[in-house]
């Protein structure tokens, strides 16, 4: 069986959803949760979803997320979850390119007539309250946005080429691009999951990443409920309540990107340490000095994955100890085929840079809509539009996205390499270096620079410390220093962004 049913096959007494809330927290078992999500299956069954239509779901993490997740992708129709803090235009932009009719949303939602609300009148789409009460999950089409014009639909069955979850990309190099994902595509991705961190029953994890987006939804819900595990689902990420939610529930392990690795290690740490198995980073590149720091003050092993939408999130991880992980590399595939390839789709030896390709049942058939060139090689492997190469260990290394290398004067300029460098300067809290128009060259290096509270550095002491550690035509040519990183919703750094950002600051 590849579908999500996988995911409530455990049907244990043992916590499978812990919702934290000091007094009275939400546990439901492995077994309550089946019970939940049929029992809202019949629910939107009974207002007439039926298979393949897209359903918005914009709640934030919650029980009532999990159960319309499962519920809708068992009644064969496609989740799609949006960031319930997107704006109005958003919302609109991704109602109309889901062809949604119909968008779950929190209760009181429609009282309180927000983006979401706004967006799915204009768009003429129909709306539902969630809502659990402690006892069951409540579904209510509001007066005037239904009842919908259709029929009680059948209980259906989904099947493992069904499609279960549209996701958009990040866009981070563009329009955000929507990514089909089937139950098979999800299934593998969780089978791989288990299997690279060993995932059983005895886990339990701290969710902190949203779950609209694949890393939170996959790997930080999904493959641990499908272990047969426990998921700890505040609604978000709270530097405060993190230490407090983990040692309270018993978690022995989370997955992050590095932003929120960041901003752990600037809080205090708890004392003594709870005992961690380990730590998954993934989504954003994680500087080996900042992957150091983790280790020694957490304790514990920490693994750098590597992940896209459209391969259902994870291609690539280092691995448990007592085998090697190595920091600035995202480690070794994991359920899937990978080639380091030419422009013309011909396979590089060793050690070679060149774009990084895979192949999998965990990947996409392709994207939804027109327009958008195929991805993938002759030989059927997916251009990830990112650029590494491979170690004689079959490690990789990824050294930057194809579309945001610095070329200076026909020199490309890896800016990962570049950041890793100056995030080893001890008064650098982050760095991002991006290319910026230069008359000579076409393109040079810039980068933008927050310092640590309570240090100070210039432009000429941070230049001089860059040019005794790299080759010349490296040297950034401009920094910018902010207080204010610019970072997508899901804690990934967007360069294209944070040029724009900085460059207008300036003016
Ligand atoms: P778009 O495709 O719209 O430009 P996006 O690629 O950022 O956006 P996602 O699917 O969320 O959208 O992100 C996948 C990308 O994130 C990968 O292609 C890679 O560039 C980056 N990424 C993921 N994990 C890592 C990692 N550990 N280190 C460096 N980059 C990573
Ligand atoms: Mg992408």
């Amino acid at each position: 069986m590849s579908t999500l049913m996988n995911c409530l096959s455990a049907k244990t007494e043992s916590p499978a959803v812990i919702i934290p809330n000091e007094s009275n927290p939400t546990i439901a078992s492995h077994l309550q949760l089946l019970d939940q999500v049929l029992s809202f299956q019949k629910k939107l069954a009974a207002i007439g979803i039926s298979p393949k239509e897209a359903i918005g779901i914009a709640l934030p993490n919650s029980f009532e997320f999990i159960i319309s997740f499962l519920a809708t992708s068992l009644q064969r129709a496609v989740c799609a979850p949006l960031n319930p803090a997107y704006k109005q235009e958003e919302f609109e932009f991704y109602l109309e390119d889901l062809k949604a009719p119909l968008i779950l949303v929190p209760k009181g939602a429609i009282a309180g007539n927000g983006e979401a609300i706004r967006a799915a009148r204009k768009c003429n789409v129909a709306i539902a309250e969630v809502h659990w009460n402690g006892v069951e999950v409540s579904l209510e089409v509001g007066k005037q946005d239904g009842p919908r014009n259709k029929k009680f639909a059948e209980i259906e069955k989904p099947e493992a080429n069904d499609v279960a979850l549209i996701l958009h990309t990040s866009g981070t190099t563009g329009r955000p691009k929507a990514v089909p994902l089937t139950h098979k595509n999800l299934c593998q991705t969780m089978t791989n999951i288990q299997a690279t961190y060993n995932l059983s029953p005895v886990d339990r994890t701290l969710l902190v990443m949203p779950l609209f987006h694949v890393h939170g939804l996959l790997a930080g819900f999904l493959s641990p409920l499908m272990s047969g595990g426990s998921v700890i689902v505040p609604a978000r990420f709270s530097a405060s309540e993190f230490w407090h939610d983990f040692i309270a529930h018993e978690a022995n392990w989370y997955t992050a990107v590095p932003t929120i690795h960041q901003i752990l290690l600037k809080n205090e740490l708890p004392s003594p340490m709870p005992k961690i198995r380990f730590i998954r980073s993934c989504s954003s590149p994680l500087s080996p000095t900042v992957h150091n720091q983790l280790e020694t003050l957490f304790g514990a092993p920490v693994l750098e994955a590597y992940a896209m939408t459209e391969a259902a999130h994870q291609m690539t991880s280092n691995p448990l100890p007592p085998a090697s992980r190595k920091p600035g590399s995202v480690g070794r595939p994991q359920g899937v085929e990978l080639r380091i390839m030419d422009d013309e789709g011909e396979s590089l030896p060793q050690g070679k840079i060149g774009e990084v390709c895979i192949l999998g049942p965990n990947v996409t058939s392709g994207y939804i809509g027109e327009g958008i060139a195929s991805p993938f090689t002759k030989s059927g492997y997916f251009r990830t539009g990112d650029q590494g190469y491979v170690d004689e260990e079959g490690y990789l290394f990824l050294t930057g996205r194809i579309k945001e290398l610095i070329n200076k004067g026909g020199e490309k300029i890896s800016p990962i390499e570049i950041d890793n460098l100056l995030a080893q300067h001890p008064s650098i809290l982050e760095a991002v270096s991006f290319g910026i128009d230069d008359e000579l060259y076409g393109q040079n290096v810039a980068v933008a620079i927050a310092l640590r509270e309570g240090t100070a550095l210039t432009t000429e002491e941070l230049l001089a410390w860059f040019s005794e550690r790299a080759a010349k035509f490296k040297i950034p040519k401009k920094v910018f220093f902010t207080d204010n990183m610019p970072k997508t919703a899901t804690g990934k750094v967007q360069r294209r962004h944070v040029a724009t950002a900085m460059i207008a600051n300036e003016k």
